[in-house]
């Protein structure tokens, strides 16, 4: 489960065609990274599969189904953000458990995923925390451990990592990695890093003007760029 096609996927906003059509297939169990400079689109393209924005034009299939108009809490897939997005003056379990509680789960069932999660992430000794007594990279787990509890078929990274420093981006990447792998998920991660790219991906969608110069593995882009434009931003010898 967590299968996505794009077919003629495109997005305006009023005359500017910041997504002009896109045609894409995402595999279950797949790692894509969505890369190229900033403006091309990437959170655009994400947020649309989310929801998060309305399509101008073409469909999404998730799992074989037409999700276009889907609302965004009925698709299964979960975003991370960069910003964390976590309730300040709520506790970490408060904030890993909330999408649940917004879905009348009940609170035992809230409980144990909320541990479970947290045990993945080891966040185990910060439940009783609030977000502002953690470190950066346990911040991001808290936003992580929210997407998690949901079960999600998708998960959707919208730059995570950017506001972390360098030593701690390296170790979140193969956490998060790991973690993928762990569970077993599809995950779309949207980044302007190239080396986080490189170093992430089972699959590489480099992104400009809202288009795709090309589709392929970390070695692929690299061995045989489609084009300049490609080799330049990877930084192959072409
Ligand atoms: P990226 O994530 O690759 O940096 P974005 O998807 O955020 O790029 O933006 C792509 C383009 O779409 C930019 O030119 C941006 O100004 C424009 N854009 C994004 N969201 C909106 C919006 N809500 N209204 C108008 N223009 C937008
Ligand atoms: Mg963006």
């Amino acid at each position: 489960m967590g299968s996505i096609r794009l077919e003629q996927l495109s997005k305006s906003f009023g005359e500017h065609a910041v997504i002009p059509s896109i045609d894409l297939e995402i595999n279950d169990g797949e790692f894509v990274v969505f890369v190229g400079p900033s403006g091309c689109g990437k959170s655009t393209l994400l947020r649309l599969i989310a929801g998060l924005e309305d399509a101008s034009g073409g469909r999404i299939i998730i799992d074989g189904k037409d999700e276009t108009a889907t609302a965004p809490a009925r698709r299964g897939l979960a975003m991370v953000f960069q910003s964390y997005a976590l309730y300040p003056h709520m506790s970490v379990r408060s904030n890993i458990g909330f999408p649940l509680k917004m879905a009348n789960v009940d609170k035992a069932e809230i409980d144990r995923k909320v541990e479970e999660a947290a045990r993945i992430l080891n966040l185990g000794d910060y439940l009783d925390r609030k977000p502002r007594a953690l470190s950066g990279g346990q911040r991001q787990r808290v936003a992580i451990g929210r997407a998690i509890v949901r079960s999600p078929r998708c998960f959707l990274f919208d730059e995570p990592l950017s506001n972390l420093d360098a030593a701690l981006r390296v170790a979140m990447r193969l956490e998060i990695t790991e973690l993928h792998h762990k569970l077993g998920a599809t995950s779309i991660y949207v980044t302007h890093d190239q080396v986080e790219a490189m170093t992430m991906a089972d699959k590489i969608v480099v992104l400009n003007k809202g288009r795709i110069e090309q589709v392929g593995s970390p070695l692929d882009l690299y061995r045989r760029p489609a084009n300049i434009f490609v080799a330049g931003f990877i930084g192959s010898p072409k």
